[in-house]
């Protein structure tokens, strides 16, 4: 019998099962170590949770924000007996949402046992003081039970994930003070939320309890919400949020979270208190990477613990790679799955594509939904990317305005002399959906002028997607004259 090279995977989450399926399939004798569940942070408290919350909040406000312009009635204040006052269950809501977390975590750790791979339930760390001994490593299980058990690996995987970061003076109580991961236990809906943090995670949350029927405050350090993203994009779901009474708080800096009986008080840095029934943390999240032996094996850690890597996932430590948001290269599901199997492709000598972030799609799940790929409207500005743009607002597309959407763009930048499409944003509803084309245009190397050949549906949003590129087909003509 050939020689089987034994892969040790620490953390089951997008980054760890993705990469543990990929090595079982190149033939490898593959160990996963994770302490929570399968599917990890992603399927069980993160991802998975708040899109199936969203799910419910985007009919609330599809139909809220659309009815009267559809010509819908409603009765409102409940005195006709065959309509219902629109309101939500949260207790029912957030069981859907446990429910679908768990039975995901059990499909995926279906998946990964039958396809040969053993999963352990334990804390995984770097053994045998981080060193490799004969050109393998040692792992070491602290297992549930209190037992410690020792696998030996030739290439160790760390795919650890991240938790919310906590500020010392607004501990979450999982009552009134709570993380994004404790919302789910919630059996009625926030009276008055106020959300710290207006990066996407705050955007999406604010937006999601709004729509369920919150009156929520966002504060934001920052100028506008969704400070890295397009500013166009952040502009109009500002604006939307606003619009539906939302109260955003801009260059406001939260201290200090209390709980005060059935109250929460949110001191600024400014000295304002605001007061709210719950608020919600987001003000980003940790690493895990701390007494797992990494600095010990030579494995380097930058100043906020994420752990650096190369392309093709390799760590500072020869046979230890690692994926995810433990390294804090994009912090998403599918760039952590990427470069977890990007890891094994390389571990296991098979061909291997270096990962590329610029043509990574991804999506704000707010309503209007906000997805990107490809290059910025920053990166423009600062000058790494010379390229052409064009937005179109979507009130001049005919969908759009038969399903009274009034919000929204598509925006597709190109390369001047080529026409090349380079990146594009779509504020839409559905734009997770949208992006889809432009985000195969960008991979491919698409020009505008392909683009714009193949044909659309009318009436649909993506001919708005067409109509960029053929007046880039114009605009770029002219930026090359000039
Ligand atoms: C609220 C929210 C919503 C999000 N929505 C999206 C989205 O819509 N789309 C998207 O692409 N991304 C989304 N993300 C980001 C996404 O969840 C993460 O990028 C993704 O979870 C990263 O996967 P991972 O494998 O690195 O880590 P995780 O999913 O965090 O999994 C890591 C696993 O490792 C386990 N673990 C940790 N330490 C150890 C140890 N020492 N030993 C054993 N096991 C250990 C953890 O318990 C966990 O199970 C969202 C994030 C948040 C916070």
């Amino acid at each position: 019998m050939g020689y089987v090279t034994r892969i040790v995977i620490i953390g089951g989450g997008p980054g760890g099962y993705e990469a543990a399926l990929v090595a079982a399939q190149l033939g490898a004798e593959v160990t996963v170590v994770d302490s929570d569940g399968l599917g990890g942070s992603a399927v069980l408290t993160d991802c998975v949770p708040s899109k199936t919350l969203i799910a419910t909040a985007e009919v609330m406000t599809t139909f809220d924000s659309s009815y009267e312009e559809l010509g819908i009635t409603v009765d409102r204040d409940g005195t006709d007996e065959d309509r219902k006052v629109i309101g939500v269950d949260l207790g029912k809501v957030n069981r859907r949402v446990k429910r679908l977390a768990i039975a995901q975590s059990h499909d995926i750790t279906q998946s990964v046992t039958r396809a040969g791979v053993t999963v352990l339930r334990g804390r995984g760390r770097l053994g045998a003081g981080g060193q490799a001994v004969d050109g393998s490593r040692e792992v070491l299980v602290d297992g549930p039970d209190g037992n410690v058990q020792s696998l030996r690996a030739d290439a160790v995987l760390i795919a650890t994930g991240a938790h919310p970061r906590e500020l010392p003076d607004a501990q979450p109580d999982g009552e009134r003070i709570l993380t994004w991961t404790q919302v789910y236990d919630l059996e009625e809906l926030p009276r008055e939320l106020i959300v710290v943090g207006s990066g996407v995670t705050g955007a999406e949350f604010a937006g999601a309890y709004q729509a369920l029927g919150s009156k929520v405050t966002l504060v934001s350090s920052r100028d506008r919400v969704l400070p890295g993203e397009d500013p166009d994009a952040a502009e109009v779901l500002e604006d939307v949020f606003r619009r539906r009474g939302m109260n955003v708080m801009s260059r406001s800096r939260a201290e200090s979270a209390k709980r005060i009986g059935d109250r929460v008080e949110v001191t600024l840095s400014d000295g304002k208190v605001i007061e709210g029934t719950h608020c919600l943390m987001a003000v980003g999240s940790i690493p895990n990477t701390a007494e797992m032996g990494l600095e010990e094996a030579g494995v380097k850690l930058n100043d906020w613990g994420q752990i650096q890597v190369d392309r093709v996932s390799r760590t500072s430590a020869p046979g230890v790679y690692a994926a995810g948001d433990c390294t804090g290269v994009f912090m998403l599901a599918s760039v952590a799955a990427m470069q977890g199997r990007i890891a094994m492709y390389h571990a296991l000598g098979d061909a291997v594509q270096p990962l590329n972030l610029k043509t990574v799609a991804s999506n704000v799940f707010t309503d209007p939904e906000i997805a990107t790929v490809g290059y910025t409207a920053a990166d423009v500005e600062c000058g790494k990317m010379d390229a052409v743009v064009v937005k179109l607002p979507l009130r001049g597309n005919p969908r759009a305005k038969m399903q009274g959407i009034r919000d929204g763009f598509v925006k597709l930048f190109c390369r001047p002399g080529t026409g090349i499409v380079v990146g594009g944003v779509v504020v839409a509803p559905r734009a997770s959906e949208l992006i889809h084309p432009i985000a195969l245009a960008v991979d491919a190397n698409l020009t505008v002028e392909q683009v714009a050949s193949a044909f659309t549906v009318y009436p649909s949003v993506s001919g708005s997607t067409a109509e960029a590129a053929r007046q880039l087909h114009v605009r770029k003509r002219a930026a090359g004259e000039s």
